[in-house]
């Protein structure tokens, strides 16, 4: 099963981490990086990879 695979940045002003959703495309809720932990669309700006 593909990856989630949506990328968001932690703490841009400070160390810019950059996190990938590690979850199965599709899934609901919160993304989820296996280091950073989870966050949501609403919380974050989320983009998505191009098909
Ligand atoms: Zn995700």
């Amino acid at each position: 099963m593909a990856a989630c695979a949506a990328r968001a940045i932690f703490w841009p002003d400070v160390e810019a981490c950059e996190a990938e959703c590690i979850r199965p495309r599709g899934h609901g809720g919160a993304h989820e990086d296996d280091v950073l932990g989870e966050w949501t669309d609403d919380e974050l700006p989320t983009t998505y990879p191009d098909e």
